[in-house]
């Protein structure tokens, strides 16, 4: 099964859609007020049967990722990323290791050439004044700023393009690597402009994009590279090049959070420190450190780390994923903690109000101190959630007992999961019997709470809606191009399936399939390369494609005039006012009228047929 399928499977739409619209159910549909148009009556509504949407207002629908689409200003690789994330399915990245494309080449190129460009502007620019005083001011030495190719961008807008173009790098390539902006209707400029420039580089050391920083009150601070085919901020972590050899050496990672936290650490011997680019810490990013070591420090502060924070996790956790309530640097770790067993995450608490910048500089040996007194995440979570309670009063006891037993029923080595057992009674005075007994009774909560957990998500797995007329009809656009000519009126809309959508689109735009495969996701190539390959009879080609078409459009309606009936009985029998119905019975008859135009040609046809 592709990746698509399988994050369908695991996603649930209502639950998506649910984080951004608050969802009433409603018979067997979820209704709720529609995020694309303004409203004060709903009229968008979630099928979880078909796994789709519509609004009725608006009349935009489809299915899970053309909501993400829609609601983020996403395309479907970015929308596959996030619920691949989110249902823990491997999504294929667009380019391979180890298969270089020269295009690709020609990207980490057209990178070193502006690293190098910027850096040069840094060091001897009377333009870069601000930022030399700034790194100054920084203390960074000589050496620090050769080692990270710190760099200045100057206040223009077509200073670097300019400087590119005439090294025979094309403005394409420029765009693809996010070094300008292709702004409507305006002539493309230079992201970076007057900006302390930190590029970012992989493990390999090759640049991947670059992060910018204000020099004056301008706002954002910071700008990254937007995503690019070398740069996935998810992907990334800043200073990796310098650590790697480092965190080998030390068997130990200690992540931070910003750019210069890592110069600091670096310049002052602390070589094992990168930085997770502001964002929280992705699986993806554990996976290149977990390659070098199994040992991860967060690095986080004392506000973060807050007890009530603490407890946030504890019931957001079991209740929703509430990303948006919990502090970073939890959701990190907690999701590093679940997901990559078999590695240990400590964390270290920094002094109030200060980052790693702050204390390296402040004083060497208590950052020393602060990373030889890392904590395990689990002891960590013990001393938090037990230093607010009473654990003499049988109160505070179980009050301990239900916050710490679940996080350590999440524990996969069962070695470990003994040894918290035994604190925990330890802690307590109980016995470690009763507690396992507690365990036992836990457990079905706990089960529901794993549920969105990637590991079991399969327990609720939810059956696909196949397209088999979408997929025919592509099957035939894809072997015969030659049939793009005859319009037969489909649109994009008419195939529900995003996946199906997304190759419509892409097929309509070109007639070769490496063209194609080109512009599609790699998540959907599989899915691609089976419509290709598919075997079709060759005769009467354009007639099957002008029925596959008609019946193609034929069920886009049919599934629009089912939706709008549902909602009719529903609202009939809810008391939905007159005007909401009377708009409904409109779309209705719209539908309907339609529907009736497919038909009749669909009988034209088949009289045409016979004669
Ligand atoms: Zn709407």
């Amino acid at each position: 099964m592709g990746a698509v399928d399988e994050v369908k499977q695991k996603i649930d739409i209502v639950e998506v859609i649910g984080k951004d619209v608050t969802l009433v159910k409603a018979g067997r549909t979820f209704k709720g007020l529609c995020p694309f148009h303004s409203e004060k009556n709903p009229s968008f509504y979630v099928y979880p049967e078909q796994q789709s949407w519509h609004c009725f207002g608006c009349n935009n629908g489809g299915d899970v990722f053309s909501f993400i689409m829609k609601k983020q200003n996403i395309d479907f690789g970015e929308a596959l990323r996030q619920l691949a994330q989110k249902a823990g399915v491997v999504v294929p990245t667009r380019f391979e290791p180890g298969m270089e494309s020269e295009e690709k080449q020609r990207l980490y190129q057209v990178n070193q050439a502006a690293a190098q460009y910027f850096h040069n502007l840094l060091l001897n620019s009377p333009a870069a004044k601000k930022a030399q005083d700034y790194i100054a001011k920084r203390g960074f030495s000589e050496q620090t700023i050769k080692d990270f190719q710190l760099g200045y961008s100057l206040e223009s807008w077509e200073a670097l393009k300019k400087y590119l173009l005439e090294r025979d790098y094309t403005e394409k390539e420029l765009t693809t690597a996010g070094l300008i902006i292709e702004a409507e209707g305006k002539k493309p400029h230079d992201r970076f402009r007057n900006k302390l420039m930190f590029p970012i580089f992989d493990v390999r050391g090759r640049v991947t994009g670059f992060g910018g920083r204000a020099l004056d009150d301008s706002l954002p601070k910071y700008t990254n590279s937007p995503q690019t085919p070398l740069f996935d901020k998810s992907g990334t972590l800043y200073g990796i090049n310098l650590a790697r050899d480092a965190v080998r050496e030390q068997d130990a990672a200690i992540i931070v959070e910003g750019y210069m936290d890592v110069i600091t650490a670096h310049q002052s011997g602390f070589k094992n420190v990168v930085a997770s680019m502001g964002t929280a810490v992705t699986e993806k990013q554990v996976n290149i450190l977990k390659r070098l070591s199994k040992e991860m420090i967060f690095a986080l502060d004392a506000d973060a780390a807050g007890a009530e924070a603490m407890l946030r996790v504890e019931q957001t956790s079991t209740e929703a994923l509430g990303e948006d309530i919990l502090p970073v640097h939890y959701r990190n770790m907690i999701v590093t903690f679940t997901n990559v067993p078999d590695i240990e995450v400590k964390v270290i608490i920094l002094p109030h109000g200060k980052d790693p910048d702050d204390v390296i500089k402040e004083d060497l040996k208590t950052w020393k101190n602060l990373v030889a007194a890392a904590v395990p995440i689990v002891d960590y979570t013990f001393d938090m959630v037990t230093s607010g309670l009473e654990l003499t009063t049988a109160k505070g006891k179980s009050s301990a007992a239900d916050k710490l037993l679940p996080i350590i029923d999440d524990i996969k080595d069962n070695v470990r999961k003994a040894h918290y057992l035994q604190k925990l009674a330890g802690l307590l005075s109980v016995s470690e019997r009763d507690l396992e007994a507690d365990l036992a009774r836990i457990r079905p909560r706990q089960v529901r709470r794993q549920g969105r957990a990637p590991e079991t998500k399969a327990a609720s797995v939810r059956p696909l809606v196949s397209s088999p007329k979408e997929e025919y009809c592509l099957a035939l656009l894809l072997q015969h191009p030659k049939l793009k000519r005859q319009d037969e009126g489909l649109l994009p809309e008419h195939f529900e399936n995003s996946e199906n959508r997304e190759i419509f689109i892409a097929c309509q735009r070109s007639a070769k399939i490496e063209t194609i495969r080109k512009k599609l996701e790699p998540a959907i190539h599989e899915h691609l390369d089976s419509l290709a390959t598919r075997s079709l009879l060759s005769n009467e080609l354009e007639q099957k494609y002008a029925q596959c078409a008609l019946e193609l459009r034929e069920k886009f309606y049919r599934s629009l005039e089912m939706k709008i009936k549902t909602v009719l009985a529903l609202e009939a029998q809810t008391g939905g006012t007159a005007a909401e119905l009377a708009k409904l019975k409109e779309l209705g008859t719209e539908v309907g009228s339609q529907l009736g135009k497919v038909r009749a040609q669909k009988i034209r046809r088949r009289l045409k047929q016979r004669e």
